[in-house]
């Protein structure tokens, strides 16, 4: 490889990203990843306005709104009864809504898209087991299918998820804290007359959230005192009807899961030729769904100041990359701040009463419209929260 190239450790949805950004800019880069196969399990579903904006400035908006569904309102609900929405109509146009599209849906869309610009710049099956800075270049040694080759490039970019390769072989700290919530979640036919509204019931149990899917599915988050890494539907279906008195059917069920939170940030982003994005460099509370789409503003800010450094001079100026972590870094931590927020809203609480009249102020003017900015991730670069 030329030295001016790029290499991306990682082919998730922020390495994919990563990729057709850099193309954007007319930055060469190769994809390594080591999965041969596009994982199953289903993670995350919320892309936010922020991002569909992103999307439409790279062409590839229309498959994600042909492929999901918008959701256009959320439900507040105490368990007994309605206690308010988020109506996203108060957003800005054109993206009045949280699309919700399977992660390996996702993921599909952005390799294609990328496989299409750059068809032969994906080595799937390969393991990235070595990284070495040298003067003007790193290396990297990769295993594919049981031999090892080597690959030289001016930069690294590590999308290689929160337990990084790149980030320990960099020698950058990871700092944070597992909190001590955990959750089980389950797909099942939707028997909801919510149609495509999403629900969160703050109960006195703990959280229920449920979102709509395609194919008239409906996944259900439901917060656990302990936790439990293979739920069973049975064990969904009952605490969905023992906190918030619905039925769902467990023979229906498509996909059960169990998750403890954590919430970790990278000391740097940036180290010399070693730059990291996505999961690599921050980790968020998943409740609230906003760590793959902070990982695509990384790469989205990441390509436009290597394009922006790339215009001084072909080999980056690695003092000016420095931009991107001092940009990027505050806002993972307010996302992070975020989400702890949303978290907090959902836990099992003596002080029900208190939360449901707070909630109810919350969702009314004038801070409705503050909260639908929240939960769409806008203002990630004003001062405040
Ligand atoms: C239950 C749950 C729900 C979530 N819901 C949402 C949501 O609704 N919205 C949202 O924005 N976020 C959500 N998230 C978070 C989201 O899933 C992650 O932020 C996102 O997957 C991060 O993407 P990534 O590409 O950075 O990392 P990953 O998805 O972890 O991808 C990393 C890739 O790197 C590859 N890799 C790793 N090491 C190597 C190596 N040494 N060599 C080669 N390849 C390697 C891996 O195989 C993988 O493909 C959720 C998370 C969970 C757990």
């Amino acid at each position: 490889m030329n030295t001016e190239d790029v290499l991306i450790v990682g082919g998730g949805p922020v390495g994919l990203f990563m990729g057709i950004c850099l193309h954007h800019h007319g930055i060469p880069c190769t994809i390594i990843e080591q999965r041969t196969e596009t994982v199953k399990e289903s993670r995350s579903l919320g892309i936010h306005p922020v991002s569909l904006e992103l999307f439409e400035k790279l062409g590839i908006v229309d498959e994600f709104l042909k492929s999901g569904i918008n959701v256009e309102k959320g439900i507040a609900h105490n368990g007994t009864k309605e206690i308010g929405s988020i109506d996203f109509k108060s957003c800005p146009t054109p993206y009045q809504y949280i699309l919700i599209n399977p992660q390996f849906e996702t993921e599909r869309i952005l390799r294609d898209r990328f496989l299409n610009l750059n068809p032969d710049s994906l080595i799937n099956g390969a393991e990235v087991i070595g990284l070495e800075e040298e003067f003007g270049c790193v290396s990297l040694t990769i295993k594919k299918e049981g031999k090892e080759h080597t690959l030289e490039a001016g930069y690294v970019i590590g999308c290689d998820g929160k337990s990084s390769f790149v980030r320990k072989a960099a020698g950058i700290g990871f700092r944070g804290k597992r909190y001590p919530d955990s959750y089980i979640m389950g797909d099942f036919e939707d028997s909801t007359s919510y149609g495509s509204d999403a629900v969160v019931y703050l109960t006195k149990e703990g959280l229920v959230e449920c979102f709509p899917l395609p194919n008239q599915k409906r996944r259900w988050v439901v917060k656990t005192s302990d936790y439990i890494s293979e739920p069973t539907p049975e064990l969904i279906a009952q605490l969905i009807k023992d906190r918030v008195s619905k039925e769902v059917d467990p023979a229906s069920n498509s996909m059960v899961s169990g998750f403890g939170v954590s919430h970790f940030i990278a000391d740097h982003f940036v180290k010399d030729r070693i730059l990291l994005a996505g999961d690599a460099a921050h980790v968020v509370s998943p409740i609230g769904g906003q760590g793959m789409n902070l990982g695509w503003l990384d790469a989205w800010h990441l390509a436009n100041v290597m394009s922006f450094c790339r215009g001084i001079s072909k080999d980056l100026p690695i003092a000016d990359l420095f931009v991107y972590e001092a940009k990027q870094r505050p806002i993972a931590k307010k996302v992070t701040r975020r989400a702890a927020f949303n978290m907090s809203l959902g836990k099992k609480t003596i002080l029900h009463p208190f939360r449901t009249a707070l909630v109810k102020a919350m969702l009314k003017k004038p801070f409705h419209d503050k909260m639908a900015k929240l939960f769409t991730m806008r203002g990630l670069e004003e001062v405040g929260f």
